[in-house]
């Protein structure tokens, strides 16, 4: 008998048909012999109708009032779907997040996690109930309602899993798991059995949308297993996990495309210390993540100076820009949008060499500039111009063995 924590996303409860669904899935690990604790999302689309109505309310909406009101949305799925499993004759109770202790801290709309008691699960469970938890909310000390950010019940499902000490936390969304890359831009794109905790949160902060990003720091840290699976249809999923040999035989795990990016140059800066400085403690200030620097060798003390922040960051940050580069006396501010960043990602690159000549080497075979390349241990990123973005990721893809080999046909390698 194992302890499994469910958790279906917004899609897969979205209609009272696909709750039946659900219900019939939870009846049938049930009957199965395993204990089940489930964790719900809103029914899809209505965290964003609930934002709209705030915003129709108030220009400015509090964000105390915020949560009081998002919250409402994962009241409604475990009250249906606790009712849906009571009238199949299986002893299920809904419950909100501050029923099953957990406490966040204040930062309405995007709380973290303090604690969690979970008493009242493991009181539920012991007495042969299916728990079926709001996911996405707490509350604080002061006993208000908290929301942890977009996605947060991925976050909700993993934290009551390593508080549970479940075997396994189970995310059941409309995809059957984590891909090599995005399938609407690489055909050829296949399932990954198994990832690291790492290359995981790589490929969902560079853009692959499957898991909250926190989620799976969360699972990292107390090492839950995560495994991604399809509420709609049977099969393998992917489990997301520590990583093993198996994971570091492979130098790339996955390509990522992201087009969030904009670059910024300051050209002409003089090239003396404390410049970089009183160009990035502004931006610091303003809340605008900076992702890659890069600086060029200087002439005649005057250098570029070139870095990229997030699209929807841009118009606040251009005036801002202009007031700095007067500053520190720049010559010019070049901004570019139709930029893109194209990365690999394995736990493999640790130890194997020559990664990031390959990636170099097949995007010049394919005319592809690169504007700026930043690397970490498990990463390589280039910025390259938006329209040679797909091509790049096929190729790469293609390039680096992870096309999904079609029947009758030979491996690529
Ligand atoms: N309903 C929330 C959202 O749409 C939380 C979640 O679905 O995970 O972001
Ligand atoms: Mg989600």
């Amino acid at each position: 008998m194992a302890l499994l924590v469910q958790k279906y996303g917004g899609t897969s409860v979205g209609t009272i048909e696909r709750i039946h669904r659900v219900a019939e899935r939870v009846a049938q690990s049930h009957r199965a012999g395993d204990q089940v604790v489930v964790v719900l999302s809103a029914m899809s689309g209505e965290t964003d109708r609930l934002i709209k109505l705030a915003h129709e309310a108030s220009a400015t909406p509090d964000d105390r009032e915020m949560d009081m009101l998002l919250s409402t949305g994962e009241r409604v799925t475990v009250a249906l779907l606790a009712m849906d499993l009571r009238s199949r004759g299986l002893n299920a109770r809904s419950y909100t997040g501050r029923q099953v202790g957990i406490i966040t801290n204040s930062v309405h709309t995007k709380a973290r996690i303090a604690r969690v008691s979970a008493d009242r699960l493991r009181e539920a469970l012991a007495k042969g109930i299916i728990p079926v938890v709001a996911g996405f909310q707490g509350i604080n000390e002061q006993s208000d309602v908290t929301t942890l950010g977009r996605g947060g019940s991925d976050l909700s499902a993993v934290a009551l899993a390593a508080a549970l000490k479940a075997d396994r936390c189970v995310i059941f969304t409309d995809v059957d798991g984590v891909y090599t890359s995005d399938p609407n831009v690489v055909p050829a794109a296949r399932r990954i059995d198994k990832i690291s905790y790492e290359e995981m949160l790589e490929m969902a902060s560079l853009g692959a949308k499957v898991l909250q990003a926190r989620s799976v720091e969360f699972a990292a840290k107390f090492n839950v297993p995560v495994e991604v699976n399809s509420s709609f249809k049977e099969g393998k999923g992917t489990l997301v996990t520590r990583e093993d040999a198996d994971m570091e035989a492979v130098a790339v795990a996955g390509v990522t495309g992201d087009r969030n990016q904009a670059k910024i140059t300051m050209v002409g800066v003089p090239d003396k210390p404390g410049i970089a400085a009183k160009i990035f403690g502004p931006v610091a200030q303003a809340n605008i993540n900076v992702d890659m620097i890069i600086q060029n060798v200087s002439q005649d003390a005057l250098t570029d100076l070139s870095f990229t922040v997030p699209r929807a960051d841009l118009r606040a940050a251009t005036p801002l820009l202009q007031a700095v580069a007067n500053d520190v006396g720049a010559r010019s501010v070049a901004i570019t949008e139709a930029i893109a960043k194209v990365s690999l990602i394995g736990v493999g690159m640790r130890s194997h060499s020559g990664v990031a000549a390959k990636m170099f080497e097949v995007l010049s075979r394919e005319g592809v500039n690169i504007m700026m390349i930043s690397t970490s241990e498990i990463k390589i990123s280039c910025v390259i111009a938006e329209k040679y973005l797909e091509l790049a990721m096929r190729s790469l893809h293609t390039a680096f063995g992870l096309d999904r080999v079609v029947q009758g046909e030979q491996s690529a390698k």
